[in-house]
């Protein structure tokens, strides 16, 4: 389709953003409105809220400061007048001119010159005066204007979408094809397509500015509701079509259940004979397996898996286990082979990882091909070192959220064979509607009672100047025969772009520490989609002037060990030794050789030493809600009580504060995500790319979880019985739909 404003090269600009079609364009929903019909005076605004303001410009320069250009401009409105300061700013120069209309919009202020407030690096758009053209002043002035977020640059940004999507409203007008039924709209009360398409992007006059800013407007929940219908019947229609599909029924007999309490080392919780009854259904049912066992740390997720895998065994089939990382697939490999020692049957367990030597790994990959071996364990190279197993009967992939691989087990059959059952753990609390509905191909299964015997971790937050006492109490514990874990945000040096952190990102780090002025310090910078036509070089840059006094494991591991650790046996773990190093230390940890083990992230996941009774966090603030919670959950997995110390710098962000505070306040894994949740958003939260979820256009599963839940009804309803209401065509025009969004967007998801 012929979209004006859109040539050849433009078009390349926005396929780079992911818009393709006309249709992508129209669903590239402004992040925010300005009220524009009734702007507010500067002088009724306060300090510290967000706010857009319309005044005219009285003055603007550029100040060579020693720190860099900075750009000061000044609005005024009657006597009123604001300061607007940008940092970086060179490329403002000669932008603006006295007498220009100016929308601003960022955080108020107050100021300690003679102008009222200020506002630091705000956005901002300079509205077209008289001698603009007719439509461009309609789209801006005196109207709810949308803001979005740029498509490429100055050139694409709102100004730019505002006309294209306006002129592409105005052709489609009482043409855009309706995707969703008639009847359901109606009994839902949600507008029509091209309704939602026109008012989310220009709102009515009077739409309530709340419902707006919320994307809560009928329009808004009409467009929401669509993606996430058109998800979850995908879901919804995968799932029954692996129930079609042709797996293994496992028998369960005498021999079997004999063959596990043989091994089983303690009594299962509740929860744990739960989940393997579920699981174990499965696997005697036809259909081939996909489910998903959530449970938090220290829930006993493994010992459950090796059950599972017991039955395949028994039953002749191979059994694979994957993990995350190679400490982790060691650790699984000792402790499956300790385990199995016991049975009468001694089944043969391979290890297979990238570091082993090419002979070993080739002998591996051989016993795996004969059916010699009945047991794998390893990681990614199971499938990267193409793998052929003789008989593969289940697999169980730990730690899912690593990965986005699941479609590629059927690589691993050979051809003809029936398709395996699969298992995926996970740690990630993820709150179960919100899981049911995401991983609507899976079933669930939730431990959510931890092993008895467990005394509550008791979490302290101190900060850096109580250090000597920390470490005193790092040095009792040992002297009570404990180990210590000390967690450092980077291996070494002070930068902190190590992969270690990469679910950390909290971009009031970033800025943290780039202005000496601790009020300007404060400065929230902008969210992503809002530096576009700003102040792009600031953002991009690494600040020099930041210093970042960030301490790190190799650093600490030295000055510990000669320093306030001295005589213990202190250890260093992180992810640039090999893995045949990591395994080193990490066995001789869990074999209580090492005292202290100081440490990234690289213990984040899994890592199973019950004897570990304290952690220390330093530098806490750094890390996310579910990166600390997983931390934690290193410890208290024996008897003896444990301790997690939360160490931070003197400076911590709000958002920091409210992380740390809800570590002090819960223990509760669902609780905690609930809440990281809603300070992260969904895409940090699940790390979507990372997983293979489902990136959306409109929807955000953090703020719509009902029309989540909504949806899925709604799609189930669909797929299970035709309504009289829904005619053959509008049934017909929802399965192309569906077919083309989930190829287009889910693709990924792709799990049979
Ligand atoms: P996760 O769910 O985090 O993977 P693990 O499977 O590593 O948890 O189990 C955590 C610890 O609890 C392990 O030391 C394991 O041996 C122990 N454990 C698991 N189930 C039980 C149980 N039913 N009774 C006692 N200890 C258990
Ligand atoms: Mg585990």
């Amino acid at each position: 389709m012929y979209v004006r404003g859109v040539g050849p090269r433009v078009a390349e600009m926005l396929r780079a953003k992911g818009i393709e079609t006309a249709e992508d364009l129209l669903y590239h929903l402004p992040f925010r409105y300005e009220d524009r019909q009734n702007p507010r005076s500067l002088d009724e605004l306060k300090a510290g809220e967000t706010a857009s303001v319309i005044a005219e410009v009285r003055g603007a320069a550029l100040l060579r400061t020693r720190r860099g250009p900075l750009f000061e401009m000044t609005l005024g409105q009657g006597r009123c007048v604001m300061k607007c300061i940008w940092f970086h700013a060179a490329y403002l120069e000669g932008k603006f001119h006295a007498g220009q209309s100016v929308a601003v919009y960022g955080k108020v202020e107050p100021s300690r010159s003679s102008s009222h407030f200020k506002m630091i690096q705000p956005q901002f758009e300079i509205l077209p005066d008289e001698s603009a053209d007719a439509e461009t002043r309609l789209l801006e002035v005196g109207r709810i204007t949308p803001v979005y977020e740029s498509l490429g640059g100055s050139r694409l940004a709102s100004r730019w979408q505002r006309k294209v999507i306006f002129n592409l409203l105005e052709t489609l007008r009482g043409a855009a094809p309706e995707c969703l039924p008639q009847a359901m709209l109606e009994r839902l009360d949600l507008p029509d397509r091209e309704t939602a398409l026109r008012e989310a992007h220009f709102p009515r006059e009077g739409t309530p500015f709340a419902e707006l800013q919320a994307a809560a407007t009928p329009a808004h929940r009409r467009l929401i509701f669509e993606e996430l219908f058109f998800l979850e019947l995908g879901l919804e229609l995968k799932r029954r079509r692996m129930k079609e599909r042709a797996g293994i029924a496992f028998a369960t007999n005498e021999k079997v259940r004999e063959a596990i309490r043989e091994v089983l080392p303690f009594h299962p919780t509740a929860a744990q004979k739960r989940a393997l009854g579920e699981i174990v259904a499965d696997m005697r049912a036809p259909a081939p397996m996909r489910r998903l066992l959530q449970g938090d740390v220290g829930s006993g997720k493994t010992i459950v898996a090796l059950q599972a895998m017991l039955v395949a065994m028994e039953n002749g089939y191979q059994a694979a286990l994957m993990a995350p990382t190679e400490i982790l697939a060691t650790q699984h490999f000792l402790a499956a082979r300790k385990l199995l020692e016991r049975s009468s049957r001694k089944p043969r367990i391979v290890l297979l990882t990238g570091s082993l030597d090419e002979d070993r790994k080739r002998w591996n990959r051989g016993l795996i091909n004969r059916g010699e071996a009945q047991l794998v364990i390893g990681t990614h190279a199971l499938i990267e070192e193409k793998v052929e197993f003789d008989r593969l009967g289940l697999v169980v992939v730990d730690e899912q959220h690593r990965f986005g691989v699941l479609q590629r087990f059927k690589l691993m059959k050979k051809p003809g064979q029936a398709e395996p059952d699969v298992l995926v753990m996970t740690a990630t609390p993820i709150p179960r509607t919100l899981a049911l509905s995401l991983y609507g191909d899976l079933d669930l299964s939730v431990l959510d009672e931890l092993p008895p015997g467990r005394t509550p971790i008791v979490t302290r937050r101190v900060t850096d100047e109580r250090a000597d006492e920390v470490w005193e109490f790092v040095r009792k514990q040992v002297r009570l025969r404990r180990q210590a874990y000390v967690v450092y945000p980077v291996i070494e040096g002070t930068k902190d772009d190590q992969p270690e952190l990469d679910f950390s990102r909290d971009p009031e780090n970033e800025l943290e520490n780039a202005f000496e002025d601790p009020a300007r310090a404060k400065t929230k910078p902008k969210s992503k989609g809002e530096s576009a036509e700003l102040f792009p070089r600031a953002r991009q840059e690494a600040n020099p002037w930041a210093k970042s006094g960030l301490k790190s494991a190799v650093e600490m591991h030295e000055k510990l060990r000669t320093g306030p650790l001295a005589g213990l046996r202190v250890g260093l773990l992180h992810g640039r030794l090999d893995a045949d190093e990591k395994e080193v230390i990490m066995r001789r940890f869990q074999r209580g050789e090492i005292d202290v083990l100081v440490a990234t992230t690289v213990i984040e996941v899994g890592v199973d030493v019950p004897n570990a009774t304290v952690m220390v966090v330093e530098h806490a603030e750094r890390f996310g809600l579910a990166q600390l919670h997983q931390l934690r959950g290193r410890v208290g997995r024996g008897a003896a009580k444990s301790f997690c110390i939360l160490m931070t710098g003197a400076r911590v962000s709000p958002l920091g504060e409210e992380r740390l505070n809800a570590m002090v306040r819960t223990q509760d894994g669902f609780e905690l995500a609930e809440l990281d949740l809603a300070l992260r958003g969904p895409g940090e939260f699940f790390g979507t790319r990372q997983a293979g979820l489902p990136e959306f256009r409109v929807a955000n599963l953090a703020r719509d979880r009902q029309l989540l839940e909504l949806a899925k009804q709604e799609a189930a309803r669909f797929a299970t019985r035709p309504e009289p209401a829904v005619s053959e065509a509008e049934r017909a025009r929802v399965w192309a739909r569906l077919k083309e969004a989930w190829q287009r967007r889910y693709g990924l998801v792709e799990a049979g």
